[in-house]
């Protein structure tokens, strides 16, 4: 398709144009789920983000590689390098070990991204079975120079690196002037943990071995590592929610940076988060809403990837149970519309390069759900064309629109009972009796007799 594909870079802090840098080929990296509790549907919202930039990319005929790493170690309470591991944390919380809880909540992941239509990943790494990758990669940034050692780890300089920060324009010398926090033996306030030791005297459930002594890596390693692992020194587009910009991607290119001198990819994208009350949703604050919580309420999971859909990838957005009712009405809306359409026309020309137009301008989502509305009106182009189009858009929608059934209600046995009664009184021509059913059938509800013939 002709139509340029322009993508919004936070590195660049504007729109640029996209182009792949191996031609045909597109490879990803999505930072993916800690797993010592379960996802939240803000979560859910960054995921679905990166699902419908790699449906826009494959919708432009690119063939996306996409790693996607699951976080099981080294991720501390607080991005400052400080508190616990946080599948330490939550071993002790659900009186599991931290394998346990990894598998776990790595299933129970898995399990919400195939009900919401997420595609999978070409490649989900661990990061507990990228040890050895991740050591190499330390080792390599200590040889060029940039690490040092403190009682509890090995951490890396960020003074070092002219540029660091710059991803999130950080203000490093106001960081520094202001920093409140205790840094601890830390030289900078920016600078981060690349291993830590496990605590003196006491042993871990998650530890390795290592050149610098017994521990566990930081957050930060395990992405530079399996991306390189995976993609290389350099791919096309890292993503991850906005909160990811100050600390965990800042960290991430400085390591690569420092191992090897590139930026480590050509596109920065985020998505940006999913609020509660205007507040922001977070496992840390306790309370949450799961997908789950949402299908125990008798929502359609796709009910959220329709209220997904409805707003931009990059504006924040307030969830609301009247904002998921108008979502569910309107994706039950399109499913009986598109239902409803007779088959077996060609994709309508005009429709499809618009579309294009709309996801290719920074996945405008919104507008391109707008244009489904337009052809479900039925009177803009012939109902089948209609139906193969709107087949087509839904590549990049996932809604399995053409997979959706309406529900057979079961017949009530009591409806199922006097209907047999009518018939048996017809068969006995009594008229009168017959009618009478009739009648009563109707004041039961929705279930009318439908003359024979036209059934
Ligand atoms: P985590 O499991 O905390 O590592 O987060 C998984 C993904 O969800 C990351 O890309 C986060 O940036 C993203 N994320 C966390 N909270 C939210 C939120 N409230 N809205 C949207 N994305 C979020
Ligand atoms: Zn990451």
């Amino acid at each position: 398709m002709a139509l340029p594909l322009t993508l919004y870079d936070n590195y660049a802090r504007s729109l640029r144009r996209f182009q792949p840098l191996k031609a045909g080929e597109v490879g990803l990296y999505t930072c993916g789920p800690t797993v010592y509790d379960y996802q939240h549907i803000g979560n859910f919202r960054t995921f679905l983000f990166e699902d419908l930039l790699k449906r826009v990319l494959e919708w432009n005929g690119y063939r996306v590689r996409h790693i996607m790493n699951i976080t099981d170690v080294g991720h501390l309470t607080s991005d400052a390098d400080t508190g616990e591991d946080k599948m330490e944390k939550g071993a002790r919380r659900t009186g599991k070990s931290a394998w346990e809880i990894a598998k776990l909540y790595t299933e129970s992941f898995l399990e919400d991204m195939h009900a919401l239509r997420i595609e999978d990943p070409t490649i989900l790494s661990r990061a507990t079975d990228h040890i050895p990758e991740q050591i190499a990669f330390i080792a390599d940034i200590e040889k060029n120079g940039f690490t040092y050692r403190t009682s509890d780890g090995i951490y890396f300089d960020t003074s070092k690196q002219p540029d660091y920060g710059y991803l999130a324009r950080l203000d490093k010398a106001g960081l520094e002037a202001g920093r409140r926090v205790d840094v601890g033996e830390k030289k900078h306030a920016t600078d981060f943990a690349l291993w830590k030791f496990s605590p003196p005297g006491e042993k871990r459930q998650m530890e390795w071995d290592s050149p610098w002594g017994v521990g566990f890596p930081g957050w930060h390693i395990e992405c530079s590592a399996m991306a390189q692992r995976y993609l290389g020194d350099y791919f096309d587009i890292h993503c991850g929610g906005e909160d990811h910009i100050p600390v965990h991607h800042t960290n991430e290119i400085a390591q690569t940076e420092a191992r090897v001198g590139t930026r480590l990819a050509n596109f920065w994208m985020h998505g940006y988060f999913l609020l509660q009350s205007d507040a922001k949703m977070a496992k840390s604050a306790g309370e949450f809403l799961r997908l789950k919580s949402l299908i125990d309420r008798g929502y359609d999971p796709l009910a959220y990837r329709y209220l997904c859909l409805t707003a931009h990838y990059r504006s924040q957005l307030n969830f609301t149970w009247d904002a998921l009712d108008s979502a569910a009405i309107a994706l039950e809306r399109m499913r009986k519309g598109f239902y409803a359409l007779p088959g077996g026309g060609a994709g309508d020309g005009g429709y499809l390069e618009r579309f294009t137009g709309e996801i290719n301008d920074d996945l405008n989502l919104p507008r391109a759900l707008a244009l489904a509305w337009e052809l479900l009106r039925g009177d803009v182009v012939d109902l089948r064309v209609a139906k193969t189009t709107l087949t087509a858009f839904d590549r990049v929608f996932g809604l399995g629109l053409a997979e959706w059934q309406p529900r057979e209600e079961a017949i009530p046995e009591a409806v199922q009972a006097l209907a047999a009664a009518r018939s048996a009184a017809r068969a006995a021509k009594q008229w009168a009796e017959a009618d009478r059913l009739r009648s009563e059938l109707h004041g039961v509800g929705r279930w009318k007799i439908v003359p024979t013939a036209t059934r």
